[in-house]
Parts: C-alpha cells; structure tokens; sequence
C-alpha cells in the first residue's frame, strides 16, 4: 500500500497511470498532477470503476519549487514519478529531497533554453572534456548521489524503455550469459504506422531535438563523433522486417560506459522511415527546432514550441497507430573462454497496446518499466539509495515483472550482427 504521485499527464503518464492503478495492492493512492488538470481529471474518470486506486488530481506547474514542495507535503508521497518533462528533473528531484520521496524519471535532465550562458558554459566544456555534444547528459543528475544516499533515497534515472529497460538487459546479459562483455549494439526499432506524414511517438521537443543532433558512438574510453543522420544500416527485425536504422547518440550509452568498463564498443541505432527524415531536414533547415525565442507580431515565441502545437499529440496516435516495435541489445563478448554472441529483445504491437491501456507502443514501452521500476522501489526489492540508473540494480525481479506486465523478452544466440 503506496502514496504515489505522477507529474506530467501525457502518453507516457497516462500508460503508467493504467500500470498502476492495475495494481492497487501496490499503488493504493495515486496523485495525477500535470500543467492542464483537465487531463489528469479525463483519465481520473476513465478509470472510475476500473480500479481500487484511490485517483485524485491536482493541477501543478513544475517549474514553481514552492508548489512542488506544498503539493508533497500535503499528499506525502512515497515517490514521485517524473513522466513529464527532463527540463523540470532537477527541481523535483530538489523537492524529492526535502521531503524524503523516492524519484522517478525516464529522460535525462536537459535545459529548456540551450542558450542559457551558465549552462551554455558548462556545455561547451563538456565537449572539450568528453567530445560529445547531446544536450542531455548525466553529471547533473549524478550530483545528487551523494544527497539521495544522506537521506537513504533512491533516484531511479531514465526508467523506460530506453533508457530504462535496455539497460536492465545489459546487466541481465553480464549476470547470465557472459563473463566478459565486448561489445553492445542497442536497437530501437518502430515498425508502427500512424499514416500521418509527419509526427512524433513521443513529446515532439524531446523527440526532434535527440535525432536532429550530431550522433556519436563510445569506443575504447572514447567518444567517436558523427554528423547527425550519417551513418545509416539496415537490419531485419523479429515482428517488424527490414528497416534502414541510423547511429545516434542515446543517454544510456554514457551511463553504461561509466557502469560497465570493459565494453569496448557501444552504439545505439534507431529506426527512422524516409518520410520522417525528409521533413525532419526540412524543419530543421527553416529553423522550426530552435529553442531560442522569436518575436512575431510582438509576441515571442519558441519556434520548436509553437511546432509542437501544430503536430499530432503523440498521446493521440494509439487509435490509428499498426505494427510493432521491437527494442533490445545486441552483445558480443566471452563465456567459460568461448565467443558469445547473444541478442535480448522486446517485440510491443500498438494495437494491442491500444487495446490493453488506449496508448500506442512507444508510450506503452515506457510507461510500463516505469511502472515496474516504482514498483521495485515499493516493494523494498531495489534498495540501493543514490541518483542511480537501471543497470546498477538486480535486472532479474525487474525483468521478471517486465514480463508478467506486458513487455516480455525473447532471447536468440544466434543473432545477424551489425557491421
Ligand atoms: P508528452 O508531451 O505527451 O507529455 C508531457 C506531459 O508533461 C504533458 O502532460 C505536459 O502538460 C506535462 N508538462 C510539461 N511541462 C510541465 C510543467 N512545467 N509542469 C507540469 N507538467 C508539465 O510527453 P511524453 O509522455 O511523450 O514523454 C514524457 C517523457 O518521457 C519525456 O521526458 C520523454 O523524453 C520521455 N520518454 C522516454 C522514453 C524512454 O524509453 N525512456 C521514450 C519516450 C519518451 P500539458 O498537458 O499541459 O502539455
């Protein structure tokens, strides 16, 4: 029996909401609080019924500390799950802090405005120290390791599919199936078809601003840099079929480098079709996935914003999404001396998914684990406190309740590699 509150009330929130309140031996009290309360209360009223969660709802802005932290104190949360945006991860996880909560997010921490000189600052050193160039990267997280340890509190960094699930396969694959591992080939593949010619699965800022930026591999200690979209592959997909995927750089990649040193080489690739790519380009090229604030008829606006409002709500596209997804983690390395070669997947249909919880695949594959991991969290089972991403815990009751609640893994020893 947990107090448990959700911040953010999009597509992935509204699958992890379903999640829980499937289960209200473990969520017994869910807050629902996000930007537009009329959200939070449309599902609220959804569910009636439909569960024994006790839902209430309350509207929040995240970037107000004060409101934060009068919310927690008032509702005294166990966790707060962060399934909004990673602009706000460093304020709730402040307010997580001050008042003894578990954190919970499944993206890591970038700034809104990329133009911000004391952030631009660090950036750019970044990249001097490390040669890669994401906006997001982990060392803010990271500092508050010491600070959830003090308060023996966890924060579960980057808990969805990928990041999240991925990396539970990494450590799954070095527990069970290698003595050493050599290399790690992540796929994400999306085989859905929403028949839009242009939208995003997932919040169209964090979606285009990840693809339109320089992509990057980690290679013996280093970062490898590329330009954006540059190196392209085609794989054929268990569930889904051949599909031209491309290297980018991907948030788990910098935590598995750090947690598993002696991976040689890691690479994460995507699917994209030549539809996305080409209004991608397009958008990009007239200066739509800027962030910095223009002033149209005396009101400023940020361009990537104002085209958010124009595209599809991704929380819309589960009605009319088909196919499958199938995400996983290709190794190389060694067992008892031998060379091993091992491939651990997940295949999601969006219609089924649809069915099960009114969500494509791409929130379903992410609201899941997020789900999964509050619930490892409440049931004492990871207890690990600290600022800590999935990798750094027990894989095997993680992936256990994976499989029971709707993303189970297929496993083969003989997969086609990427070259
Ligand atoms: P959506 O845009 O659908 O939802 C975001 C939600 O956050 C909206 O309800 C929005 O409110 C709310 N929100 C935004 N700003 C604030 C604020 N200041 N205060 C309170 N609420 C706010 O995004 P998704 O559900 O698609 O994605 C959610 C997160 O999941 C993102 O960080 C994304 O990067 C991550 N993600 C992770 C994946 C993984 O595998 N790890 C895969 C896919 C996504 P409003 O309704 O008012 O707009």
């Amino acid at each position: 029996m947990s107090r448990v509150l959700i911040i953010g009330c999009g597509g992935v929130a509204q699958v992890a909401i379903h999640k829980c309140c499937q289960h209200p031996e473990v969520f017994s009290d869910l807050c629902i609080a996000s930007r537009t309360v009329s959200k939070c209360d449309k599902i609220k009223e959804e569910l009636k019924n439909k569960t024994k969660t006790n839902i209430t709802t309350k509207q929040i802005d995240a970037n107000d500390y004060n409101a934060l932290v009068k919310l927690f104190k008032e509702f005294k949360p166990e966790i707060v799950m962060n399934l909004g945006m990673p602009y706000q991860n460093l304020i709730i996880m402040d307010a997580c802090l001050e008042c003894g909560c578990h954190y919970l997010d499944t993206a890591a921490y970038e700034p809104e405005n990329v133009d911000d000189p004391v952030w631009r600052k660090r950036y750019e050193q970044r990249i001097k120290d490390k040669n890669f160039t994401a906006y997001f990267d982990y060392s803010y997280q990271w500092e508050y390791m010491d600070k959830f340890k003090e308060k023996g509190l966890i924060a579960l960094l980057g808990c969805g599919f990928d990041p999240g699930v991925t990396q539970a396969y990494v450590a799954y694959a070095k527990k069970h199936e290698f003595d050493t591992i050599e290399t790690l080939d992540i796929l994400d593949c999306n085989g859905g078809d929403h028949g839009y010619p242009f939208a995003t699965n997932f919040n169209p800022e964090i979606n285009l601003r990840e693809v339109s930026s320089e992509a990057d591999y980690y290679e013996d200690g280093k970062w490898i840099r590329v330009p954006a979209m540059s190196v392209k592959r085609e794989y054929n997909f268990d569930g889904v079929g051949m599909k031209d995927m491309y290297l980018l750089h991907h948030e788990e990649i910098e935590s598995i480098a750090k947690n598993y040193p002696e991976i040689k080489r890691i690479r994460f690739y995507m699917t994209f079709g030549e539809s996305y790519i080409r209004h991608m380009n397009c958008l990009e090229n007239v200066g739509m996935l800027s962030t910095t604030p223009i002033n149209y008829n005396g009101v400023e606006i940020i361009p990537i914003q104002f085209l958010k409002a124009m595209l599809p709500d991704p929380a819309s596209l589960g009605p009319r999404t088909v196919g499958k997804t199938n995400i996983g983690c290709i190794f190389e390395g060694y067992k008892d001396g031998k060379k091993k070669k091992y491939y651990i997947y997940n295949m999601c249909d969006h219609q089924e998914s649809y069915k099960e919880v009114g969500s494509q695949a791409v929130s379903y594959t992410t609201g899941v684990p997020a789900m999964c991991g509050a619930m490892m969290i409440l049931k004492g089972i990871w207890t690990n406190a600290g600022a800590r991403t999935v990798e750094e815990f027990d894989p095997d009751p993680f992936i256990d309740a994976l499989n029971k609640y709707g993303l189970p893994i297929t496993e083969s020893y003989e997969p086609i590699m990427v070259e």
